[in-house]
């Protein structure tokens, strides 16, 4: 079973339709503002878009070019609030911006793009002059091609995953039913009014009915499906747009910062140090298709390919290195016609009143980085007077604190746990402050204090504590997302295998259970990520987990 079915005919004051980054947060700002709210998400919380992206926060540089100053300055001051927040999961991340000297954006001049950076740094307080440490990177350029290079800081959130786990704890905490694994089949009306929804529990095929008052679909790039599922006369709301990505090994001399530069047909691209891997993305492809199950295709993936190693030709990585490809889809809003790259990024709020259903909205688009300000806004039109936070600038002398905060935890972790610092540190980084009731679960019982697989710090009482603690349900739920080892370099399936048995004994399934759960994983795995078959052949030390220094007591 997913999570607390609520009773036939409950009555909840928001319904909010969608668990990805938004509708996570969504629920969260209606549940502390004492909402009676009821979250739904048809598959596993983040597993959509959310999953799916190049997991920066951002403020947007590019969004300069277009003059959406007020987008870039939301976006950074919600990315200081996010470091400051949770810093073990959103860091600062260097950045240098990659330019060919005959690229096309050199249109602009170097002072537009100095003076465009030096607003950026600004806008974001001003505290960390970004490092000027841009030697390695240019080891490995192209001689042949002349570049500009010009450095800034922004911010990364390795795995989006937990940091919707953690609001999702919180929203529980304030009151939120949440159930995964369930699906909306409609949105119910009366008297040109939104009444309720029928739901259905997908694990054990239950249908209900609820009532809301307040609906909010936020269901990304399904927006447009729940709509007319439920016949309700809409004109169009999104345009998909597919981004793809490739996950390749980091190369020897790859350099520490994302660079942000020109893919080989102008476009911009990332290439980001992720999980201890490369993240290199996006494409950007028009996608009208349900998004259920979006891949990159051939093209994509030799596009992206070629402008990795345009930029890196010492890398000595060919395309057969590839690990991952995965693609998702941006809920941009329908604008027939338009560059997708011109469309903005900030989120809209659709009322539908006008077609028969008040008290519904639709979010379309919006950013990992801005969710909560999103949240906050769909609050208020709910008629809550949600005040705008204070603007957190953290000094960098506050930003030590908090490292050290979480060096902290990680030692009493260690020290509780009985597990080598290193390990405790990959599971303050993915727990933060949870991460002492883990080690504490851990330190009770020997099998909670195993390893997932021989090589990962991460222990079975992290997935335990995913079940009983954070909705998860499935084996793919506790590997991908919440304890997301599954998306590290070397996570085979003996890793999946080994870790099923483990986590299947801790939590008592039978054989058939874990056989069913092990598959599922395997499917899930196959479709979300397609990794390379033979890549676990000569498994590290420390792959499934950010840390390093890996020895198991
Ligand atoms: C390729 C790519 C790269 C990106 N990179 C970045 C980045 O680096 N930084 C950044 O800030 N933003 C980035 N974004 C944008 C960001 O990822 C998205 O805006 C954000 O994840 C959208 O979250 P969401 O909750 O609206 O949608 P989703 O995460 O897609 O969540 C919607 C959920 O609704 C559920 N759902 C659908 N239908 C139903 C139903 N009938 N019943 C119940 N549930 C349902 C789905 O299963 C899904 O989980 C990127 C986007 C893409 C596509």
């Amino acid at each position: 079973m997913s999570s607390p079915i609520p009773n036939q005919d409950q009555n909840f004051d928001v319904l909010v339709i969608g668990g990805g980054i938004n509708g996570v947060a969504i629920a969260r700002e209606c549940a502390q503002w004492s909402k009676r709210t009821l979250l739904v998400e048809q598959n596993d919380f983040s597993s959509g878009t959310t999953s799916r992206s190049t997991r920066i926060i951002h403020g947007g540089l590019r969004y300069l070019e277009h003059a959406e100053i007020g987008l870039v300055r939301e976006s950074l001051r919600e990315r200081e609030r996010l470091l400051s927040q949770l810093p073990h999961l959103v860091r600062p991340l260097q950045f240098l911006l990659a330019l060919p000297k005959k690229s096309r954006s050199l249109r602009r001049s170097s002072l537009a793009i100095r003076t465009g950076l030096w607003l950026y740094h600004h806008w974001a307080g001003g505290k960390r002059p970004p490092s000027d440490d841009k030697a390695a990177f240019e080891q490995q350029l192209d001689s042949g091609n002349s570049w500009s290079i010009y450095a800034y800081e922004d911010a990364q959130c390795e795995f989006p995953e937990r940091l919707v786990a953690e609001w999702l704890t919180e929203s529980v905490a304030a009151g939120a039913v949440a159930c995964n694994h369930t699906e909306l089949l409609e949105i119910t009306r009366g008297n040109g009014r939104v009444t309720g929804a029928r739901l259905r529990d997908r694990i054990s095929g239950q249908e209900y009915a609820i009532h809301a008052t307040h609906i909010v679909n936020a269901t990304g790039p399904w927006a447009d499906t729940v709509i007319a599922a439920s016949g309700i006369s809409t004109p169009r709301m999104i345009g998909g747009v597919r981004g793809s990505h490739l996950v390749l090994p980091k190369f020897t001399g790859a350099p520490e910062q994302a660079i942000y530069t020109e893919a080989i047909d102008g476009r911009p691209i990332f290439v980001v140090p992720w999980n201890g891997q490369l993240l290199v993305g996006t494409s950007e492809v028009a996608d009208a298709n349900v998004p259920d199950n979006p891949q990159p295709s051939p093209q994509e993936i030799e596009y992206l390919f070629q402008s990795f190693a345009r930029l890196f030709p010492r890398s000595g990585l060919t395309q057969a290195d590839v690990r991952y490809d995965f693609a998702g889809i941006r809920p941009l809003p329908f604008a027939p016609g338009k560059p997708s790259s011109s469309l903005t990024r900030r989120h809209v709020l659709h009322d539908h009143t006008g077609e028969g259903a008040a008290g519904l909205l639709s979010v379309i688009g919006g950013k990992l980085t801005t969710a909560a300000s999103l949240a906050r806004d769909v609050v208020r039109k709910l008629g809550v007077d949600v005040p705008e936070p204070v603007n957190v600038f953290a000094s960098p002398a506050a930003e030590e604190d908090v490292e050290s905060t979480v060096r902290q935890w990680a030692r009493l972790v260690a020290c509780k746990a009985k597990i080598p610092t290193g390990c405790a540190e990959a599971i303050a980084e993915w727990h933060g402050r949870h991460a002492l009731a883990i080690a504490h679960a851990a330190s009770l019982d020997e099998r909670l204090r195993e390893p997932l697989c021989p090589h990962s710090c991460h222990l079975v009482a992290e997935a335990v504590e995913a079940v009983a603690h954070e909705s998860a349900v499935t084996l793919g739920d506790i590997l991908l997302r919440r304890v997301p080892v599954a998306l590290g370099a070397c996570w085979s399936e003996e890793c999946s295998r080994e870790a099923a048995h483990k986590i299947g004994r801790a939590l008592g399934w039978d054989q058939s259970r874990i056989y069913l759960e092990l598959l599922r994983l395997e499917e899930e795995r196959e479709q979300f990520l397609h990794p390379r078959h033979g890549q676990a052949v000569n498994p590290k030390p420390g792959c499934g987990s950010p840390v390093r220094n890996v020895q198991h007591y």
